[in-house]
């Protein structure tokens, strides 16, 4: 029978399960939506957490209290040096059931067999076109053959089925929503679209080119009779549909139309180590300081436990005051 586990709860008894590690604010893309052309990022190399540091971090919260699923991010994840040592490390804490990984899959086809070897389980790739010149108007890098041979590479590393991470915008991308259906059943790939959310650096947000769930979900059905799946487990992000003929598996992340907030597990850490406990956080809680000074284990697990406790209780996107928080999402870790 398995031991206790320990818990990490909120004051809305919610238990956090799942750890988001933000590994750099660097990105060699400058997806419109995310990270404008002259952002270069902040985080210099002293204030970077090392990956002792991250796996200190990690351990406490995997087997002291309790965290299920590493998740790590960025900026752009393989930029860091050596990941895979990082990978290596984390793989091996007892506890821990899943380790992933999201990235815009560049540097795949050099590195995917080394992450699988090191231990990942789990790549999420971010791809919002399939159209060569609209991919390089997104990104600002003309290179979705790079991005298609990084997704080979992943899937012969035995990554497969890969989940693919689509931000749909009004007027941008929203036409390809029926061509990404159709990917799905071609590759077997699940395919998850994701409202745009105000945390771009530009601040251009509105809500205007948000295109909702329930849009997403009328052009999925041009394709096929479409059943709703729901959510494998309760902090699921996404909400699934699956076609009746059984090809395709489509997720949609509909943080803005219809928040999951209730149900959140997340925590999140960022490069230069502060605690996020909500994306939209408008505080961050620094335990790399804390490390630094010399911290013993137990005040770092009575400090992030009480972090955790006072977790928001749910963004505000919605609301008429909605504040951005300080950092954009690729300076949090998306
Ligand atoms: N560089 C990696 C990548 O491209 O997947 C990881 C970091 S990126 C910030 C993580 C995810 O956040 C990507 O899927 C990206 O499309 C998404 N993202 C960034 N800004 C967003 C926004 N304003 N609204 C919704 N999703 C956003």
């Amino acid at each position: 029978m398995e031991s206790q586990r320990p818990t990490l709860l909120d004051q809305f008894g919610r238990q956090v399960k799942d750890l988001r590690i933000s590994v750099t604010d660097r990105c060699n893309y400058r997806c419109f939506y995310c990270k404008p052309v002259e952002s270069f990022g902040h985080v210099y190399r002293a204030g970077l957490l090392s990956y002792e540091e991250l796996v200190r971090a990690s351990r406490l919260f995997v087997e002291e209290l309790g965290v299920e699923k590493i998740r790590l991010t960025g900026g752009e994840p393989l930029l860091r040096r050596e990941i895979e040592k990082l990978v290596e490390e984390l793989a091996k804490l007892p506890g821990l059931k899943d380790l992933a990984m999201t990235t815009n899959a560049y540097l795949l086809p050099a590195k995917a067999q080394r992450l699988r070897n090191a231990g990942l389980k789990r790549l999420t790739i971010s791809l919002d076109s399939l159209k060569p010149d609209r991919f390089a108007e997104i990104t600002r890098h003309d290179s979705l053959d790079r991005v298609m041979k990084g997704i080979e590479a992943a899937e012969k590393a035995g990554f497969g089925p890969l989940k693919i991470n689509v931000v749909v915008i009004k007027g941008v991308n929203d036409d390809e929503i029926a061509d990404f259906a159709r990917f799905s059943r071609e590759t077997g790939h699940i395919v998850r679209f994701i409202e745009f959310m105000p945390l771009d650096e530009d601040r251009q947000w509105d809500m205007t080119r948000v295109v909702s769930q329930a849009t997403i979900v009328e052009k999925l059905k041009e394709v096929g009779p479409l059943e709703e799946v729901g959510r494998s487990y309760s902090s699921e992000t996404a909400n699934t549909y699956r076609y009746a003929d059984g090809k395709g598996e489509i997720g949609i992340i509909a943080s803005v139309t219809a928040a999951f907030c209730g149900q959140c597990s997340r925590i999140r850490m960022t490069a230069d180590g502060k605690i996020r406990t909500c994306l939209f956080s408008q505080n961050e809680h620094n335990l790399l300081e804390r490390m630094r000074r010399g911290d013993s284990d137990e005040q770092l697990l009575d400090y992030i436990r009480e972090v955790t406790w006072r977790k928001e209780s749910g963004h505000n996107i919605n609301a008429p005051d909605y504040q951005y928080p300080e950092r954009s999402m690729s300076l949090i870790g998306g």
